[in-house]
């Protein structure tokens, strides 16, 4: 093994390997990227591969959009068919409060010239007559959005990094980071030391622990989802959107020939990955609620992954004052996926150029939280 590099990325999710990824194309230097399991075994094989431009913040509308290039010319570009399928994203409302923060929202998205739908509770009756309507007051869509396989994607990451030079080393965890008078000098496996002058922090939903390593304290927490697949159910004839019914932070999708359903968020953090019979139970409530058809189906397999929340739900991103040369990829609440192609980009730009140029990412920084500069996201990972 090299004992010397230019960038270390701690790290082999979709983050990591998209920042290696577009480091790489600029020709940034010896890149070696360290993960501690398999490649994509985190939170990234663990996703449901949502995509969508519907969000409440300019920053990740602008995250959104700027991804949505790269999916829509994925096979183009790295050989690879994301297997990306436009189906919409559909939300519910079901409280004034909430048609409020909707309309808000449609009003910043069409700025962006995103073609969102505000629809009435009528429109949504018709449109999609499996669903129940009689408590929702309206709701929004949008064609655009849809879903992609975090496998596809990740592989076209992983073939264009090693393509173009990138080291890829598999179980091995880095366990130490050393700095001296305040800038990294090196990264510490079980066994070897490897210097390089930039260590990303590519850790998911361990960004709190490898933060620490460099004595930095990172507030991002891993909150577990779980997840369920229904047995084959025919459901409808006609296209079925990703379909969030806010109130109940609940969501639904195809999958292959059944569905997809979201089940709950645990509000306390923990690495646990086991799913639980109450958090199956809870699922199918919240399905045979909102499509009371879903009560002839049977749940079939199911699991659960790791969120990395952020006190804002927004990314951290960006270098550290405390810490010359760590660089932070972290907190994407449930959005790190879709947004994985703009931080790639954005984040090999502030290494080897010295600043983000596809998008200003200067409010992302991590003393924001310090400075009580949070950017809120209501449309959040706590609901979807
Ligand atoms: C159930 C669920 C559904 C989701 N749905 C969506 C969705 O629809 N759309 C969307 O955009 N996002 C979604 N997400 C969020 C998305 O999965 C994450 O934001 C994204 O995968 C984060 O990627 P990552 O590379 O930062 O993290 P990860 O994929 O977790 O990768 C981090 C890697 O770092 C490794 N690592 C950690 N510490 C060390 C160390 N010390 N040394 C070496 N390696 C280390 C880990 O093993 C891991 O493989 C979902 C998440 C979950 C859990």
């Amino acid at each position: 093994m090299d004992k010397t590099a230019d960038i270390v990325i701690i790290g082999g999710g979709i983050i990591g390997l998209s920042i290696a990824y577009y480091l790489a194309v600029k020709k940034a230097g010896r890149i070696i990227i360290f993960e501690k399991g398999q490649l994509g075994e985190g939170s990234t094989s663990r996703c449901v591969g949502g995509i969508r431009t519907q969000f409440s913040t300019e920053m990740n509308i602008r995250f959104s959009l700027e991804s949505l290039k790269t999916f829509e010319q994925f096979e183009e570009e790295f050989g690879v068919n994301p297997e990306f399928k436009k189906i919409g994203y559909l939300f519910l409302a079901a409280t004034d409060q909430e048609i409020g923060v909707f309309k808000e929202n449609v009003a910043l998205q069409r700025k962006f010239n995103i073609p969102v739908e505000f629809l009435s509770p009528g429109e949504i009756r018709s449109r999609w007559p499996h669903l129940r309507t009689d408590d929702i007051l309206g709701g929004t869509f949008c064609s655009r959005d849809g879903y992609a396989g975090p496998n596809e994607i990740l592989s076209g990451f992983v073939n264009g990094a090693k393509r173009a030079g990138v080291k890829i080393y598999e179980g091995m965890e880095i366990v130490r980071i050393s700095l001296t008078k305040g800038k990294i000098q090196s990264v510490k496996t079980k066994d070897e030391e490897i210097f390089a002058p930039v260590v990303v922090n590519a850790g998911g939903p361990y960004a709190a622990s490898i933060g620490e390593m460099a004595g930095i304290k990172i507030p991002v927490k891993p909150l577990r989802r779980q997840i369920f697949v229904t047995a084959p159910f025919h459901l409808t004839d006609r296209p079925v959107p990703l379909t969030i019914d806010f109130h109940r932070g609940w969501y639904f999708r195809q999958e292959g020939n059944g569905l997809l359903l979201s089940g709950p968020l645990d509000p306390k953090p923990s690495f646990n990955l086991n799913i639980d019979y109450e958090a199956m139970a809870e699922t199918s409530e919240n399905a045979m609620y909102r499509v009371p058809t879903l009560e002839k189906a049977r749940i079939a397999r199911g699991w659960a992954g790791l969120y990395e929340i952020s006190p804002d739900h927004h990314g951290v991103l960006g270098k550290v004052p405390e810490a010359e040369g760590l660089i932070l990829a972290n907190g994407f609440s449930g959005h790190g996926f879709q947004h994985s192609p703009a931080v790639g980009k954005v984040i090999s730009e502030l290494i080897a150029d010295g600043a983000a140029s596809t998008l200003d990412i200067s409010s992302l920084h991590i003393e924001r939280f310090g400075k009580g500069e949070l950017l809120e996201e209501p449309l959040t990972a706590f609901k979807e």
